[in-house]
């Protein structure tokens, strides 16, 4: 509506300006008209008043020259000779007919007598036979007083046959006898006279009486007109002067016209010259037309040109509205924007921003506005950007901010912690649009991927991808500084027994507080990893260049970590005590790929896991080509019990009378090239690949038929055999048939023979392990615990198992004597045995003071190289002879 009022304002100036151009035209042109038709009036009754005049001086003339014509009738008769009047006129009468001939307007001359009677005339015809003038015009001549010349009115001349006037002049002859002289003049000669030759049409002329009587009326181009009056009033009444003419009906046909009329010198007559306006403003009137229409097409011209600038007006005005409106609606696309907008021109000036662009910049609302320079708003913004930043380092950031973006497109951290990405794109008109994109959710989100992408979600740590980066990198610099680093490979012992007894949550719990435990024991640049499972990485930098020194500190740290891991771990309301092999490698001066590197670390750590845990081990090439050899191994254990190259050694076990009571079976392998192999290199390749499977079953039917033979012999038949049997072994769904098979298929006593699990073993199925366990009890086959306290070491399940004894692991026998605290878990070992009634086997004792020790604390059985050593059968027979007959 605001809109409206001022462009209809404008369209009424327009219009107002175009209607008083053309009303000024129009009143010019009217002005012009109006003179020049008074002009053109006054031109035309100049010219009708010398036309008048023309008229007035030729019929003057013509009427003095017939009245000396007819006066000089009067001297003519003077001069004739007669008596009297009648013989005068005939004596004159030849001299009147060649007076009459002289005058060629004059028809011809006659003299009437006082009583109107023909005296004489100048036509051929006889007097009497004269055309004579009306009576009354006769009696009229006559009667004047004064001798003048009397004009009567047209009649027509019955002889020949054309109009004629008379015109007569009483004379007296010397007598004193009256006569009148008459000429008859045709009108076509006086028409000749008041012509003057130049008929114009239109032009009407008439002579006429004072009191409106016609005696000629001239129309060109009809010519005379018979009238007896002449139009409008007679011009003795008008008094009409003698100079220009005046405005009236025209004479003869009554138009409205112009008159001028002069006064003859004769009786009353005048001759008029009249126009009818239609002639007069003829020429005015075509010039009129034409001044009309060329102000017509003025006026035209000016509407026309009103009418277009009306039109570029309101196109303009409108398209002022719609660049009006398409602004309105950019400010409000601008407004809703989520985006920050920016517009430079191609000075790099400010152009345009919208709202979210401030609420980026807050700071900047101070010094935006347009045509500021973006310079300033750089150098503005700079000082929140890079608050702490020498002056040098903001400059170059403005410098560098100024610059074209080869791809468009950067990202700054505001200051309110947010991310924008800053998009520069250019304009047709080298201006520069820049959006501000607010991808902080973007940025979280990627950094919440990334972080599940490098992260352990459990620990928090670095997963495998990390930490191969960072090894990576770790290298690199090692490479490139020639110092060293080191990978420790840590496995948990025995987690997945934890996992499986106490619940995934427990396990869980572990492995977070041992991730928590790894990364207190390293230095801040130390990067602790969790690949999964149980099994964490730790990767050292910065040790020293030389190797040796490296890996001192290497162990230093691996040592400690062990020792750290060791520690009880309170799992809810359980404590568990846990312990770990580590695995360590050396990566330094020589590039090597991460993979390299922590696939040492994990040969390494199988090494320290063989070595039964809790212990550190370092990377040895051997290891690797052990690896690469355990292939060739599987390959050859595959052909041990079917080639009969497994061989049962027996170490005896004897009880603290120092009677042999039993011997425990050790598998050994003859191989053909290697020579005897003790089962540390092959039972754990056997386990992996399923060998072990038919190997126990070999073992166990080896086992069956000694003690089947020993039954035939009294120094042997009470002895015990125990058979270490493997997990894989022992899963499987047909253990009990085959040790029930191989009892049976040999004949030998159950109860002779004990089964050896260890506390793994046994806790990996709970309930598997009870029903077998409890299957072959039942049979009289008794149950120890091998490796006992290396576990778990749990009572709570001691008592659920039917177990017969506990054989206490060799590490704690070899640490008897060296440290309070082995001895502490053996007496303990030995004071829980008593209590659930269950024998304990010591193993591994190699001194006396270790044999003395266990004997002091009441332990039942021994096994270890202090007592024999494992051997084969037969060596061990006569080992037992020997002995029985000392
Ligand atoms: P284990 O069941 O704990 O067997 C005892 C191991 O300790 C034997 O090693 C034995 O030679 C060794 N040993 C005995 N006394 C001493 C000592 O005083 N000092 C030291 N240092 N060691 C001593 P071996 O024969 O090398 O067997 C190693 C392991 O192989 C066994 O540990 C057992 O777990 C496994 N194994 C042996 N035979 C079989 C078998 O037939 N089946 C299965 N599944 N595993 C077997
Ligand atoms: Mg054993
Ligand atoms: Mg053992």
């Amino acid at each position: 509506m605001s809109a409206w009022r001022p462009r209809h304002r404008l369209m009424v100036g327009i219009w107002g300006l175009v209607a008083a151009l053309v009303a000024g035209l129009l009143l010019a042109v009217a002005a012009l008209l109006w003179s020049q038709r008074n002009a053109e009036l006054a031109e035309q009754a100049k010219q009708l008043s010398r036309v008048a005049t023309g008229a007035e001086v030729g019929m003057n003339r013509t009427l003095l020259a017939l009245d000396v014509l007819l006066a000089t009738t009067e001297e003519l008769l003077a001069g004739a000779e007669g008596r009297d009047a009648q013989a005068r006129a005939r004596a004159a009468a030849p001299l009147l007919a060649a007076i009459a001939r002289q005058n060629l307007a004059v028809r011809s001359v006659m003299l009437l007598d006082e009583s109107g009677a023909p005296l004489v005339t100048s036509s051929a015809a006889q007097a009497g036979q004269a055309d004579l003038p009306p009576a009354d015009f006769i009696a009229q001549a006559l009667a004047t007083a004064v001798p003048m010349l009397v004009v009567g009115n047209p009649v027509l001349n019955t002889r020949s046959a054309e109009r004629v006037i008379h015109l007569a002049r009483p004379l007296r002859l010397p007598g004193g006898q009256r006569l009148l002289a008459v000429a008859q003049v045709p009108v076509d000669g006086l028409v000749n006279v008041l012509l003057q030759g130049m008929p114009q049409s239109h032009l009407e002329l008439t002579l006429e009486r004072a009191q409106g009587a016609l005696l000629i009326g001239l129309a060109p181009p009809q010519g005379l007109m018979e009238r007896a009056h002449a139009s409008g009033a007679p011009l003795q009444q008008l008094g009409a002067p003698g100079g220009a003419g005046w405005q009236g009906p025209t004479r003869l046909r009554g138009e409205p016209g112009l008159v001028a009329a002069r006064r003859l010198m004769y009786d009353d007559l005048w001759v008029t010259a009249s126009l009818p306006r239609e002639a007069v403003l003829a020429g005015w009137t075509e010039q009129a037309l034409a001044i009309g229409g060329a102000a017509l097409l003025l006026g035209a011209t000016m509407v026309l040109a009103g009418a277009v600038a009306a039109a570029n007006i309101a196109r303009m005005q409108s398209a002022r509205a719609v660049v009006a409106q398409s602004k309105a609606l950019l400010d409000q696309a601008l407004g809703a924007m989520v985006s920050g907008f920016l517009l430079l021109d191609a000075h790099r000036g400010v152009v345009q921003w919208n709202p979210r662009f401030e609420e980026f910049f807050p700071w900047l609302s101070a010094v935006m506005q347009p045509g500021v320079a973006f310079r300033r708003v750089l150098q503005t913004t700079v000082h929140y950007h890079l608050p702490g930043a020498s002056p040098e380092a903001k400059r170059d950031w403005v410098e560098q901010r100024l610059q074209a973006h080869p791809q468009g497109v950067l990202e700054q951290r505001l200051p309110s912690g947010r991310y924008v990405q800053i998009t520069e794109r250019p304009t047709p008109d080298g201006g520069l649009v820049i959006v501000y994109h607010d991808v902080t959710e973007l940025r979280q989100a990627t950094a919440a991927v990334e972080h599940l992408a490098f992260y352990d979600p459990l620990t928090g740590l670095p997963n495998r991808r990390l930490l191969l980066q960072r090894i990576d990198q770790a290298c690199t610099q090692c490479a490139a500084s020639a110092s060293h680093g080191a990978v420790l490979f840590i496995d948990l012992d025995h987690f997945k027994t934890l996992n499986d007894t106490l619940g995934h949550e427990m396990g869980d719990l572990l492995l977070q507080q041992a991730g928590r435990r790894l990364q207190a024991g390293v230095r801040a640049g130390d990067v602790v990893a969790r690949l999964g499972g149980d099994e964490f990485v730790v990767t050292l930098l910065q040790l020293a260049g030389d190797a040796a020194a490296a890996r001192e500190q290497a162990q230093a740290v691996a040592d400690q970590i062990v020792a750290l891991l060791a520690r009880p771990y309170a799992l809810g309301a359980h404590v568990h005590h846990g312990s770990a092999s580590v695995g360590a490698t050396l990566f330094g001066p020589v590039q090597q790929s991460a993979v390299e590197v922590l696939k040492q670390a994990d040969i390494a750590m199988y090494e320290a896991k063989a070595r039964r845990g809790n212990a550190v081990c370092f990377f040895d090439p051997a290891m690797q080509v052990s690896l690469s050899e355990r292939a060739q191994l599987v390959a050859d254990l595959k052909q041990a019990v079917p080639g009969g190259q497994l061989r049962l050694h027996l170490q005896p076990q004897l009880d603290a009378q120092g009677a042999v009571t039993g011997a425990e079976v050790l598998l050994r392998w003859q191989h053909p090239q290697r020579g005897l192999v003790a089962p540390g290199q092959f039972i754990a390749v056997a386990e992996e690949s399923e060998l072990i499977v038919p190997m126990g079953r070999w073992v166990l039917q080896s086992a069956c038929e000694l003690l089947a033979r020993w039954q035939g012999d009294a120094r042997l038949r009470e002895l015990c055999l125990s058979v270490n049997v493997s997990t894989r072994q022992f899963r499987r769904a047909d253990f009990t048939d085959t040790v029930v098979q191989c009892l049976s298929a040999s004949g030998a006593r159950a109860h002779r023979l004990e089964l050896e699990l260890t506390e793994t073993l046994v806790l990996e199925d709970m309930n598997d392990s009870i029903a077998k366990m409890h299957l072959l009890r039942t049979r009289g086959v008794r149950f120890a615990v091998d490796d006992f306290g290396t576990g778990y070491s749990s009572l709570a399940y001691l008592t659920r198992l039917p177990l017969h004894r506990l054989k206490i692991d060799r590490s704690f026998v070899q640490q008897l004597g060296e440290s309070h605290s082995g001895d502490v878990v053996v007496q303990t070992i030995l004071g829980m045995a008593r209590n659930l009634q269950l024998d304990v086997v010591a193993e591994g004792v190699e001194t006396r003071e270790q044999y003395d020790f266990l004997r002091a604390h009441a332990c039942g059985s021994y096994q270890g190289f202090l007592l024999a050593r494992p051997m084969p059968v037969a060596d061990f027979e006569a080992w037992l002879a020997a002995r029985s007959r000392a």
